[in-house]
Order: structure tokens, then sequence, then C-alpha cells
């Protein structure tokens, strides 16, 4: 986790004195190189301002004193612009303090401007102690929201590698084992008599992940019951969910044990959003092999189909669909899934109630 914020803060580029400060605050990842900047030539000015008289004194049109380091009361006296031991008004004690007043009440505006924006926009005007703590809350929230979807797209733990047998172990963790259930998208998507499901698949991956996609996608086209569209859009390692799209993505999950998982969201018993999401804990360093199979079997999922087999340690059938120790023979769809898919999204089904009250269903598939 800290590394990866070390890695997206700006590091100091100079041997600064004050880098131990400068770490922390980039360590927050709240501020860069500027601040840091921005207090040591603060201090400089601090120090300029009460060591440099003769800069005041021209200021002000007071003759400049001849500054003499080793006895500074007396270049002064000569001067004359300083006469404190006889009770008069000092100037320079005058302008000090009124300049120390005018950077108080600089401050103190600062400060009540920073509260205002924080009690109007940050904590959405708190009219009582409840409704801050509220406040503050939400901001703690939308925080730790932002931290996970930097921590998403952090691949600094992910594992070295992937093994036939972790990989057949992690079959395991697939959350739709054991469900065989096949689920159809809402009909705004299905034109059973011209070319099945229509489909956009946005393509949310970062770049190491085109290959497999691309291929993924090319291989489902051959199924005459799937219209696949893909639109490239920003890498999105949340995997948000989009209406009537499925959305395809990678991120660190962690050590979840799944290689990837797809999440149809489902209304009235059809999907209307799907999301198809690539763990990159165990899949970033993987061979291609175990990284196209396993794109190839949540695309597949987003269309509705079940698994083919759950044992990955008997024979391959020949589908990405099917549990696998070994994804090699296993990488593409198989013909078992491309029956279901014409099932699902080719044919129509016609209800006819019988005088007696019998209902009769027949099932046509389409052929264009
Ligand atoms: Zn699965």
């Amino acid at each position: 986790m800290t590394a990866y914020i070390g890695k997206n803060s700006v590091a100091p580029t100079d041997a600064s004195p004050s880098s131990s400060f400068d770490g922390i605050a980039n360590g927050g990842g709240f501020y860069d190189h500027t601040p840091r900047r921005a207090v040591d030539s603060d201090f400089d000015v601090y120090v300029h301002d009460y060591d440099s008289s003769a800069a005041e004194g021209t200021a002000r049109g007071v003759t400049p004193p001849v500054f003499d380091s080793k006895n500074r009361n007396s270049s002064q006296t000569a001067t004359g612009t300083r006469r404190t031991n006889d009770g008069s008004v000092d100037p320079d004690k005058f302008d000090r303090n009124t300049r120390c007043m005018a950077k108080a009440l600089f401050t103190f505006t600062i400060l009540s401007i920073a509260g205002f924006l924080t009690w109007k926009y940050g904590l959405d005007e708190p009219r009582n102690w409840e409704e801050t703590q509220e406040g503050f809350q939400n901001i703690w929230e939308a925080a730790g929201d932002q931290w996970k979807k930097w921590d998403l797209g952090n691949f600094t733990d992910v594992l070295d590698g992937l093994s036939d047998d972790l990989f057949s172990d992690l079959m395991g963790g697939d959350p739709m084992l054991g469900d065989n259930t096949t689920i159809n998208w809402d009909n705004d998507h299905v034109d059973s008599e011209n070319g099945g499901l229509h489909l956009t698949l946005q393509n949310a991956l970062d770049d190491t992940w085109q290959t497999e996609f691309e291929t993924a996608v090319a291989d489902w086209r051959e199924s005459d019951a799937l219209q696949l569209t893909t639109e490239r859009v920003a890498v999105d390692h949340n995997c948000n969910q989009v209406d009537g799209v499925m959305v395809v993505c990678n991120a660190n999950f962690g050590a979840t044990g799944w290689v990837g998982i797809n999440e149809n969201s489902i209304m009235r018993g059809v999907i209307v959003s799907s999301v198809a999401k690539m763990n990159e804990y165990y899949l970033r360093n993987a061979d291609f092999d175990h990284r196209r199979f396993t794109m190839c079997h949540e695309i597949g999922h987003g269309f509705g189909l079940p698994h083919t087999d759950e044992n990955p340690h008997n024979a391959n059938l020949g589908n990405c669909l099917d549990y696998t120790d070994n994804p090699s023979t296993n990488l593409l769809p198989g013909e078992v899934n491309m029956a279901k898919l014409r099932d699902m999204y080719l044919t129509r089904r016609l209800r006819k109630v019988e005088e007696d009250g019998t209902v009769v269903e027949t099932t046509q598939l389409i052929r264009r």
C-alpha cells in the first residue's frame, strides 16, 4: 500500500534539508513539491524581514542605515532613525506591529474561509453536532473509497507467477460454482430473428490485457447468436457496472481465491448489466493461456452461460467454461456453448393454452 502511494507521489528531485517533511507530505498523497518550496521560501522571507532593516528603510523612504554586523546599535544610532531610549515613537517597531496585525488578520481570514468551505461543501451545511459528525463520516468514507480505488490499481504485491496446480485449485473459488442456471439478457438486447444477442463490451482493461481481450471477443464472435460491439473506455480498476453493457476490467483484488469473476446484475429474471473482472493478484504474471482462458470464461458467464463441467482434474471438454488444470486445450468457446447460445438467443418460444387448460410450449430455432 505504502509503496503504491510512494510510486504515485512526486519524488524529491533535490537533496533538500526538509526532505523528511517532504516524505510525509508526499506519503499522504496530498502534496507535491510546491508546498514544501512554499514553506521554505516563506521561511526565507520571514528571516529576511527581520534581518534586513536596510531594505525596510529604503522601502519607507528613510535613509538606509549602514549595516555593521559587529556593532549593530552604533550603526543604527548613526542614521538617527531609532530613538528608543528617550521614550519617543520607534517607527520600526510601529511598523512591525502593524504588519504583525495584518498577518494575523490575513491568517484569520484564510482560516475563516477554509472553515466556511468545509462547513458548506465538506460537511454539507450541518446545523448541529450530529450532522457535523455525519459530515465527517461521509468525508471519511469518500476517502476510503478513493483509497480502495487506488489500491485496486496497485500491482506491487501480486504473485510472481501462477502454476497449473494453483490455477485448478482456484476454480473452486469461482462464485459461479454449482450455479448452473442459464440466464438471458433482457429483451432490449435480443432480436432472435436478427442475430440474437446484440451487446456492447466496454473494454476498461489496461494495455497488458488487450491481446487476451481481442482474442476472446474474436472467439465468441464465432457464435451466430452473438452480435458483439467493443468500445475501449478509460481503464477502470474499480470495475463499475454500466447499464446495458458488459464491462471487462482488471484489478488487484488480492488473495480472494478466484482468478476471475463475473457479476451479472439481474432484474426481473434477466441480465441488465455485467462486469467481468480479471484478478491481477493471480493473473498479472501468469501465462498467456491462464489469462486467455479466464477472459474467455468470464465473458462467457457475461452472456448468461453456465459451466460445462466443474471438475478441473478430468479430461478437457474443449471449451473455456470447463474447469481445467491445464487450459491449453480449453481456450476457446466450444460447440456446447454455441448450442446453448442459439437456444438462448435465437429461438422463439410459443406458448399455447389448449381448450382443456393444458399449456403447450413450442420452441423454434430461428435460422436466417
Ligand atoms: Zn465460472
